[in-house]
């Protein structure tokens, strides 16, 4: 929930475009130059146009030509929610998945297999495309997941026996903001594509239904200014790590629902120990003076102690820090900062 492209040397614009030409490329030599690939979704879908019938080809008809490729791939969030509702509006009698009675399993209907195979996510996940936008993104080295701020996702060089040269291996899921079993014409949407981490991904989001009014979209949001944390007693330096208990105030209307369903609270409380940590030391320092500048001397020294303690120095800086959200917001509750 960190908005992912804040940093002013990821230019995202760059990486559509890539994104697009990568997955709905044209042939750039030979007698067929200028022509979709086969395996762009352009062809892809002409292909499974001439083999659908009725409202399944009206469809595909509908994502080709009204839609476009370029909107569905490009799109923002807000573009793509909107074609979300007027698939649904348009095409009430389609269905890409079902749930079995017994064991309430999700499985593709063969159509759902079929825009699994268009957009083909698998093929773009193993893709050199993908690493290289993931390391536009900074994640060569290790950082917080952008959901949860807490367990950290990168790219890590592999030595593989059987290939010459090294390779790159991402360790994060990426989760699809609008759901992939729901929307998988969205599957290789650009802006659809979030980084995160397993536990966010798959433990805990899963088929939660995620919406730009419901929830924090962290290429639009961010969420610092969405909800804020606090403790729920008053803060003494004498408490144990039992006295830190979280909690969290909405600062939209839907700001806590990506909390809950991502369990923040409970994954946060698990390091309450070190939260009581830097609590005390920083509520001890800020006794002997009002303000941190005075307290350290100079901006220099007060840097120093946020980076030992490991706690953002500004708002900006809270996507770098592990929980670095969590630490300003308590440490602003108790008046520190
Ligand atoms: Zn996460």
């Amino acid at each position: 929930m960190l908005k992912i492209g804040s940093n002013p040397y990821v230019d995202l614009d760059v990486l559509v475009d890539a994104h697009l030409a990568f997955v709905n490329g044209k042939v750039k030599s030979g007698a067929r130059k200028g022509q979709w690939k086969e395996n762009s979704i352009t062809s892809k879908l002409n292909t499974a146009i001439n083999l659908t019938q009725g409202d399944e080809n009206l469809f595909l008809k509908y994502l080709l030509n009204t839609v476009t490729v370029d909107e569905i791939i490009k799109g923002t969030p807000v573009k793509l929610e909107s074609i979300c509702n007027e698939i649904d509006l348009r095409f009430p009698n389609l269905n890409f998945f079902t749930i079995t009675a017994k064991t309430q399993t999700i499985r593709p209907t063969d159509l759902g297999k079929m825009l699994y195979d268009i957009f083909d996510y698998t093929a773009f996940r193993k893709s050199q495309t993908c690493i290289s936008t993931l390391n536009a993104y900074g994640y060569a080295r290790a950082v917080p997941c952008v959901y949860c701020n807490l367990d950290d996702v990168c790219v890590v060089p592999v030595n593989s026996k059987s290939k010459a040269h090294t390779i790159e291996k991402a360790l994060l899921d990426m989760d699809h903001f609008f759901a992939k079993y729901k929307y998988p014409f969205l599957a290789l949407s650009f802006y659809n594509l979030i980084p995160s981490c397993h536990n966010c991904n798959s433990r805990y989001k899963g088929y939660k239904d995620f919406l730009l009014s419901s929830h924090v979209h962290p290429f639009v949001h961010n969420f610092d200014d969405i909800f804020k944390f606090e403790l729920s007693k008053a803060f003494d330096p004498s408490q144990t790590e039992d006295d830190i208990v979280i909690k969290v105030k909405n600062k939209v209307p839907f700001g806590v629902n990506s909390v809950e369903d991502l369990g923040l609270i409970e994954r946060y409380q698990a390091y309450r120990f070190d939260l009581l940590n830097v609590l005390q030391i920083m509520y001890k320092n800020l006794k002997r003076t009002k303000s941190i500048n005075d307290l350290f001397g100079s901006p220099n020294d007060t840097k120093d102690v946020f980076e030992l303690a490991k706690i953002p120095l500004t708002a900006l800086d809270i996507a770098t820090c592990k929980m670095g959200k969590l630490k300003r917001d308590l440490l602003a509750d108790v008046g520190v900062i």
